[in-house]
């Protein structure tokens, strides 16, 4: 029920899986939710393209990792929604000349790596301040200079286990705490159909209102207003789902200002890149039985990972990413230079009689007004409490949810998810 000025008791700012668990679960408890989307399409970070009708092809988010307890995967199964497991070590490795690197230099380089990040991690034990993880990396190499081939494996393996996993440079990211987070057990799987379907399921029901992009949001000891560029919307409550990038970028006014801890918690984070480049072919000229190809370029950071999408949905699709810097970098250049980069890189791998892709899919999340970036990352001297202060309402009034505002399960789409739950039991709780 509307309340009598014509206002509602909560409004949600943004239909992500954040926003719309949370307005999923008010609605759900009788309370009258409109949810305000700048976007034109709800999801947010959770966006399947079905530009190529017979294909859905995930943008954003891909996989739900580790579905043992994984409140999406109970979700998922619940409703009978198809998943296929990604093994990681199904991994086909080349090196930047083409060559394939046996599976024994694969485990000797994993082995070496481990050992390196717990030297690392031991030594930021002993620091009074963070520093990097690039630096605490340095540090421990100091001394022992790297052949060419080392380094090479050393960029690789860092690139592709922590840069694509928090979408950030080492050089950004906290040495004593960037692996703070934990993970729910048991098999990664993605969704040949989509991952769309979760979003459709919040929805249900629901009163979002898309193309409202909000700039303001005005809160007192009577309640909230928000403004957007088609009007003005008044409740009791209201629930931030803004992405990180969003909030660092100051593009939504908060009045009164969000108090200083807030401030300096969403500034620590970190909120980098990862990009995608789907590539349709019409053959399969790859490893068919991979369910990843990794290639240890000669530079950081480029085209060094592969998923095999031919394993996922039996089409001649690879997906390529690329996060951090290089992710960042390629946003600027057209799509045909990022798909003649990318080629450039098989055809090293596969030779040059490889056939060209028919189409392709490209994206740029850091240039997205609405996301500014792909996901948040432990920035140097940020810790899990971070979060939790992004994550603290004010005045019983503004409320927070978001994968960056959750200690345990940033970044994720479950993350997300809790999130949008546990600032609606914060509202019912009153
Ligand atoms: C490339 C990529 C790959 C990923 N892979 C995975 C994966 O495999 N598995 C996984 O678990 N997670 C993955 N993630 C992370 C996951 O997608 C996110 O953690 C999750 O979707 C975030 O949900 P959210 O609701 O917090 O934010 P969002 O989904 O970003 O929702 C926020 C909403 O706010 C809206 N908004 C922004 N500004 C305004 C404004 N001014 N006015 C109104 N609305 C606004 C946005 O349009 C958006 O809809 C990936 C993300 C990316 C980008």
């Amino acid at each position: 029920m509307s309340r009598e000025d014509g206002s509602v008791q909560v409004i949600v700012i943004g239909a992500g899986v954040a926003g719309l668990a949370a307005a999923h679960h008010l609605h759900e408890a009788g309370v009258q939710v409109l949810v305000l989307e700048g976007r034109d399409r709800i999801g947010g970070r959770v966006w399947t393209d079905r530009t190529w009708a017979d294909i859905p092809l995930d943008l954003g988010a891909s996989w739900i990792h580790g579905v043992r307890g994984n409140p999406i995967a109970q979700l998922a199964s619940e409703l009978g929604v198809e998943t296929v497991t990604t093994d990681y070590d199904n991994l086909v490795l080349y090196d930047w000349d083409g060559r394939r690197v046996t599976p024994s230099e694969q485990a000797e380089l994993e082995k070496w790596v481990e050992q390196l990040l717990t030297a690392a991690a031991d030594l930021g034990d002993g620091l009074e301040n963070d520093i990097s993880l690039q630096e605490g990396i340095n540090q421990v190499l100091a001394g022992e200079p790297l052949t060419a081939t080392r380094q090479r494996q050393l960029n690789y393996a860092l690139n592709t286990l922590i840069e694509h996993e928090y979408a950030n440079d080492i050089s950004q990211m906290s040495l004593r705490y960037w692996d703070e987070d934990e993970e729910f057990p048991g098999d990664d799987v993605l969704f040949p159909g989509g991952y769309d379907w979760l979003v459709q399921v919040l929805a249900v029901g629901l009163d979002i209102r898309l193309n409202q992009v909000v700039s303001q949001v005005i809160y007192d000891q009577n309640g909230v207003r928000v403004i957007t560029n088609g009007g003005e919307f008044a409740a009791a409550q209201v629930i931030v789902t803004l992405p990180l990038g969003v909030l660092q970028h100051g593009t939504v006014q908060f009045r009164p200002p969000l108090p200083q801890t807030k401030q300096d918690a969403l500034q620590k984070l970190g909120f980098g890149v990862l990009n995608k480049l789907y590539l349709r072919f019409p053959t399969v000229f790859w490893d068919k039985e991979a369910d990843l190809l990794g290639y240890m370029a000669a530079n950081k950071g480029e085209w060094a990972e592969y998923v095999n999408m031919y394993r996922v949905i039996g089409q001649p699709i690879l997906l390529c990413f690329n996060g951090g810097t290089y992710g960042l970098a390629i946003e600027k250049m057209g799509d045909e230079a990022i798909v003649a980069a990318a080629m450039h890189t098989l055809r090293t791998l596969y030779g040059p009689d490889i056939p060209a892709p028919t189409d392709w899919l490209i994206t740029r999340w850091g240039a997205d007004p609405f996301a500014r970036g792909a996901y948040s990352s432990p920035g140097v001297g940020a810790r899990n409490w971070d979060r939790d202060l992004l994550a603290e309402p004010i005045s019983g009034r503004v409320f927070f949810a978001g994968e960056a505002t959750i200690a345990n399960y940033s970044a994720t789409v479950h993350g997300a998810y809790l999130s949008g739950q546990r600032a609606a039991r914060q509202i019912l709780a009153r």
